[in-house]
Order: structure tokens, then C-alpha cells, then sequence
């Protein structure tokens, strides 16, 4: 399998060269040459399996000769031994036609970690062959960073350093990265948004020399092997509920548009997506793209679900590429004008395609505990404030078929964000057993402003220290 970048001046890699790339030199995204399509005999032969054996399958035509199916198996396996439910993902039914798809059983209570783990591993797999070593760097609105850092500490061939918006993540979120002392994790808060961090992570990699020096790899959604990481389980629910003789549509909460372009994947590779519903906070850009292609960029305003406090969804890109018929150039030029004048010219046919399969719904946070507390009230479900949005735009835009099941991906434990669930229901979700001490454990942080010279600094500082 060959990857191409979204802005077409990158030579194609093949799956090792986008892990190790994440981002290609000219700024664009990688996306498959051609996507792997299953027919409906192929599908209907992976119901009822295990879900790391489902992973693998899924993953083996992205990652080529890369790995061996045995190996490759064994390394989902191990991803997701750690998990609090045997089902990985389990579905929950919430009524006649909504379920949600529980994707926060692993390490850091949040979907994050259905990717990173097996990233994690996949790197070291690739980095032990090649005898290499690589520093990751991260921009996080809350969730990445925490997964991430679970997923590469103590790992020989891995530096990590992280970067966190001061202030904008919940306490949580926040003590799940800094509490982790290993010598070869860093954590850096950062004076400013998360498109700030997010900015700071993609001028690093464009700095040709430093990208080179450090050897710099991504783990934010930007890199390809994540979205591939997260294909599996809308499969999994999609074949559990009857594809591909029966449709499903999808509800998302939506920041970097990561997650909900897996979901698109799963429709490229042949089963049947009805629709695509993106949750949005009142960050709303999506929203307003998919009622008025108005893709114009607004400051970032603090919400109860600060893991998608973003205005910048970088992986519309993809979709952007597609919806101009891979058009390299196009994108190259669409995407050099939203930088420059802040408002995306997506042509109207492109737009109106997006509209056929896209629906668009954004909550404040007065809508969102409003949400928490139906959906305790109804169904005695405690949903943090992301999984809150999915369900409440579930609502709002299911299509209007009955038979066709709206699957939300609920991509936090409620305990992550205990303030908002507290507030709007009066039940304090516990965290579970592993993680009860977090409030007591020592942190270990350093706050910069968002300086690009700063922070080269500090990751050169940082990955001297375990280069010796
Ligand atoms: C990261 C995150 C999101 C947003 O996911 P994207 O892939 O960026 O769209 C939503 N909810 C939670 C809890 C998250 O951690």
C-alpha cells in the first residue's frame, strides 16, 4: 500500500515512512493511494470476531508488507489486553434505534487510547528493526497527550514531549500526563489555545533542520496509522448491528475531525454509512461549514468539552482532498487561502457532497448539561460532555428511516470529567480502581509562551538529556 499526500508534492511513502513521517514535507496529509474495498461476503466472514482480531484483519491491507499478519496480530492483541471490557468497545443500546459505542476502556479513560496503544507499538516494532530512535511531539487539547504518554512511557527507542494549552484542561485530564515521571516523557504547558500547541507542533515539523536533528515523529491525528487504529471499531459496530445488510449512520464528536474520518473510511471500504453525524461545542466551524459552507475561522472559546475546543480540524484536509476529487493542487491552493484569509473556498458541488453524507450539530454548554442530565434521567446512562454532544446530535439529525441504528461513539468516561456530569445530574462518576490515587500523585511540568524558539529549546534540552 502507497500513501499520497493531500498536496501532492511529497513522494509517496509506503505505510513505515507515513508511521515515522505523520506529517509530509509539504505540509499535507497522507491518505491511502487507493482504498481497500471489501464485498459484502467479506464483511459478513468478520462477524462475531474478537475485536483485536477484527483490528488486525482490518489494518493488514493499510500496513502492507510492513508487518506480518501474525505479528501484526500480536501486536493488537497486546494493545488491547489492558482494557476494562473484554468486548474492547462495547455497544450499549440506549433505545428503540440509538447505541452507544463505549471506545474510553482503556488506560486513560478516553478514545485516545484505542489508537495510541497499538501506535505506540507499532513504532517500537519499526524502530527496533531499524535500530533508530525518535522524539514524538505532541499538541493536546487533553486526551491525546494523556494516551499518548501512557502508550510510549519507558519505551527504549521513544523521547516524548507533549504540549498542553495552561489552563484549558480539566484536572484530570491534566494529571494523567504530568504524574507520569518517566525519564523519557516531557510535559510543556503552554501560554496560549490549543491551536496555539497545535501551530507549535506543525512549525516544528516545517523546521527542516530540527525535525531532522530530533527526528521528529507525530502522534496527533495527523498521522495516518491513528485514523487506521480507529477504522476497526465502527466496523465492529456496523457488522454487530447488520451490515452490510442493514445501514447505520454514525454520531461524532467532532474537534480535529480524526475520529469521524475513520468512520468515512469504514464507508469508502464498502459498508453501508447512511449518514455521518459531527457533534460540535461551541466551537462550531464544522457546523457552520455543513449548514452554510461557511468554513471561517473564529477565536477558540473554552467549553465543558475541552477536547474539542478547536477551530482548525486538521484532518478536513482528507476530506477536502476527496471532496475535490484528489485534486492535489486544489487542495494545496484551498488550503494556502483558509491560512491565509481564515475562510476556507470550498467550490458549491464539493460542499453539496459533504451535505449528502455530513450533518452538522453544534451544543453550547448550557445544551450539553442539559443533554448529561436527559440522559441520566431516561436511561440511567452518566455520558461525559463530548459522548453528551454525540447523543444529543444523534437526536437532532438521525435519518429518518427508523430501521437505520444511530451508533454514537462516546469517547470519554464520564469520571474524566467529573465537575460537568456532577453538575448536571448530582452524581460524581468515581474513577475506576487503577487510577484512584491521581489526585495525590507528584506532577512534573514546565509552562512556556508559545514560542517556536522556546520550545525547540526545550525538546532539544529534553532529548539531549536521554541521548547522552
Ligand atoms: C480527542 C477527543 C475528541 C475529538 O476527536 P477528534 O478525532 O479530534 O475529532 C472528542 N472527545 C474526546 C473525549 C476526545 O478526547
Amino acid at each position: 500500500m502507497l500513501y499520497l499526500s493531500t498536496r501532492g508534492q511529497a513522494a509517496p511513502r509506503d505505510f513505515e515512512g507515513v508511521l515515522l513521517a505523520g506529517l509530509a514535507e509539504d505540509g499535507g496529509l497522507f491518505l491511502p493511494a487507493t482504498w481497500p474495498v471489501l464485498s459484502p461476503a467479506e464483511w459478513r466472514a468478520l462477524r462475531g470476531l474478537p475485536y483485536p482480531e477484527l483490528a488486525a484483519r482490518l489494518m493488514q491491507p493499510f500496513i502492507g508488507e510492513a508487518l506480518t499478519p501474525a505479528t501484526l496480530l500480536g501486536l493488537t492483541e497486546a494493545a488491547y489486553a489492558g482494557f476494562g471490557s473484554p468486548a474492547v468497545a462495547p455497544l450499549v443500546q440506549l433505545d428503540h434505534r440509538s447505541f452507544i459505542l463505549e471506545l474510553f476502556h482503556g488506560p486513560t479513560l478516553a478514545f485516545k487510547d484505542m489508537a495510541m496503544q497499538l501506535l505506540g507499538r507499532l513504532f517500537d516494532q519499526v524502530l527496533a528493526r531499524r535500530g533508530e530512535r525518535i522524539t514524538i511531539v505532541g499538541a493536546t487539547s487533553g486526551d491525546t497527550g494523556s494516551a499518548a504518554i501512557e502508550a510510549c512511557r519507558d519505551r527504549d527507542a521513544i523521547d516524548i514531549v507533549i504540549l498542553h494549552p495552561e489552563g484549558r484542561t480539566s484536572e484530570v485530564q491534566r494529571r494523567q500526563m504530568t504524574t507520569v515521571l518517566a525519564g523519557n516523557v516531557a510535559n510543556l504547558a503552554v501560554r496560549g489555545s490549543f491551536d496555539d500547541c497545535q501551530d507549535l507542533v506543525k512549525a516544528m515539523f516545517n523546521d527542516a533542520p530540527f525535525r531532522q536533528e530530533m527526528r521528529l515523529a507525530a502522534v496527533n491525528s495527523i498521522n495516518w496509522a491513528r485514523i487506521a487504529a480507529q477504522i476497526p471499531y465502527y466496523a465492529y459496530a456496523a457488522l454487530s448491528l447488520g451490515a452490510p445488510d442493514r445501514p447505520v449512520a454514525f454520531s461524532v464528536p467532532t474537534g480535529n475531525f480524526g475520529n469521524v474520518l475513520a468512520a468515512w473510511a469504514v464507508r469508502e471500504m464498502g459498508l453501508p454509512v447512511e449518514r455521518l453525524i459531527v457533534g460540535s461545542n461551541r466551537n462550531d466551524i464544522l457546523a457552520r461549514f455543513l449548514a452554510a459552507n461557511d468554513m471561517s475561522v473564529k477565536g477558540v472559546e473554552p467549553s465543558l468539552s475541552p477536547s474539542m475546543d478547536i477551530q482548525v480540524s486538521s484532518n478536513f484536509e482528507r476530506l477536502l482532498f476527496e471532496l475535490l476529487g484528489r485534486d492535489a493542487a486544489a487542495t494545496a491552493e484551498t488550503m494556502r487561502r483558509f491560512r491565509a484569509e481564515g475562510r476556507m473556498p470550498v467550490p458549491e458541488a464539493a460542499w453539496r457532497r459533504a451535505t449528502e453524507l455530513f450533518r452538522g450539530v453544534a451544543l453550547d454548554d448550557e445544551a450539553t448539561l442539559a443533554e448529561i442530565r436527559h440522559l441520566w434521567d431516561r436511561a440511567g446512562y452518566l455520558a461525559d460532555p463530548h459522548t453528551a454532544i454525540g447523543t444529543a446530535a444523534a437526536r437532532a439529525a438521525a435519518p429518518r428511516d427508523p430501521a437505520i441504528p444511530v451508533v454514537v461513539a462516546a469517547t470519554a468516561h464520564p469520571a474524566k470529567f467529573p465537575d460537568a456530569v456532577a453538575r448536571a445530574t448530582g452524581q460524581r462518576p468515581p474513577l475506576p480502581p487503577r487510577l484512584a490515587d491521581l489526585p495525590a500523585r507528584e506532577e512534573r511540568f514546565s509552562v512556556l509562551p508559545a514560542e517556536l524558539d522556546a520550545v525547540e529549546d526545550f525538546v532539544r534540552a529534553h532529548t539531549r538529556r536521554n541521548r547522552g
